[in-house]
């Protein structure tokens, strides 16, 4: 037996509930590698899966966790063997299969990339989906040439910001952050953003079809009426990361302006079915780019019975950093 978040529904009031209870080894789903779990995090997705699940869970009981580190335990299959570490992020894990938030996890091996050297599990989980998130976006905006100014990081205080943030003041970009907690603005420049503009700067809807050239890149968590704005104040030529959607699914707004009088690139950045390859490319650039004294300012520790709450407070966008979730 071990224990797990387990996400059960009422069937006649469609309500759902969270709570830790004991599993047994034998209701683990099927999968080639089975894992000792030891950190877990809480991203918005997890938010939604402790909750009534957003159209992401499928069936009931569910144990939600979209990531996850550890030590493998049992495996058929022969890239993964008792012992070795691991880290899970994507590939609807936590959604529409059993995710992190337990003692143990059953997953296909193809979804498993072994822990980079340089970092440990509980660090690993310090970055969840949201660091490798960051890296990819950073990866992206690196691919098609970062422009001269500096690189705009909006939603700077959530999972995603704060590590892109990390990533870029370390590689020696000046980053302006975008956030709407003022309160938030001495530990954005501990982790090395030069500027702190405020949300409301951005959330204005204008027809003008561009303004002054202010940013070299950008990382984008929010979407909606500020991606709209920054899009018409890239410098030629620049690009935007587009990874998420805090501020709403649509782009208010926007322009072809931008795109083709100025070049302009919007990347599209998905963490869930992105590639091998890529997936550990960007761990290990994580390993070497990522300065572990910033990460550790980021992370705020937890345990699986203060996940319900926590899931609440990330929709309604009050988690600050990482949250690194001890199972044990
Ligand atoms: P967090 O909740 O940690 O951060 C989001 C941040 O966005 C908040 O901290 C807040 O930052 C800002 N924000 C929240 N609501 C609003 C709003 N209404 N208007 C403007 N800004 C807002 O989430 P994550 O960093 O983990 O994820 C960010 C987004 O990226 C989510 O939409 C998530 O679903 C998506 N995502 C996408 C992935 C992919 O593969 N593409 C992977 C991971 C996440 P502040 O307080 O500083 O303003």
């Amino acid at each position: 037996m071990f224990k797990a978040l387990v996400v059960n529904k009422d069937e006649e009031s469609g309500k759902t509930s969270a709570s830790v209870e004991e599993i047994d080894l034998a209701q683990l789903p099927q999968g080639e590698v089975t894992v000792a779990v030891e950190y877990s995090t809480v991203n918005y997705k997890d938010g939604l899966c402790i909750g009534p699940g957003g159209g992401l869970v499928r069936n009931y009981p569910h144990v939600p966790g979209i990531d996850f580190s550890g030590t493998v335990e049992e495996s058929s299959d022969d890239r993964y063997k008792p012992g070795d570490k691991v880290v899970l992020t994507g590939w609807r894990v936590g959604e529409a299969h059993w995710g992190g938030y337990a003692q143990k996890a059953r997953v296909r091996a193809d979804w498993l990339v072994p822990l980079p050297e340089g970092l440990d599990a509980r660090q690993a989980m310090a970055v969840g989906t949201a660091g490798l998130t960051a890296m990819l976006a950073v990866q992206a905006l690196e691919d098609q040439g970062l422009k001269s100014g500096p690189v705009l990081v909006t939603g700077a205080a959530g999972g995603v910001g704060s590590v892109a943030t990390a990533i870029l003041a370390n590689l020696g970009h000046k980053v302006a952050a975008v956030t709407g907690r003022a309160e938030q603005a001495d530990y954005l420049r501990d982790l090395g953003a030069s500027d702190i503009l405020g949300r409301e700067e951005f959330e204005e809807v204008t027809r003008k079809p561009l303004e002054g050239e202010r940013w070299g890149g950008c990382v984008d968590a929010v979407a909606g009426a500020m991606l709209g704005r920054v899009l018409k104040q890239m410098e030629y030529g620049s690009s935007v990361a587009a990874i998420g959607l805090a501020g709403g699914a649509a782009i208010e707004g926007a322009l072809i302006t931008p795109f083709i009088l100025r070049g302009v690139n919007l990347l599209g950045i998905d963490s869930v079915m992105q590639p091998y390859d890529n997936r550990v490319r960007a761990w290990e650039r994580i390993a070497r780019d990522l300065p572990m004294d910033k990460l550790e300012a980021m992370v705020q520790p937890a345990t699986l019975s203060d996940l319900p709450g926590l899931g609440r407070d990330i929709l309604k966008g009050q988690v600050k950093g990482r949250v690194v979730v001890d199972v044990n």
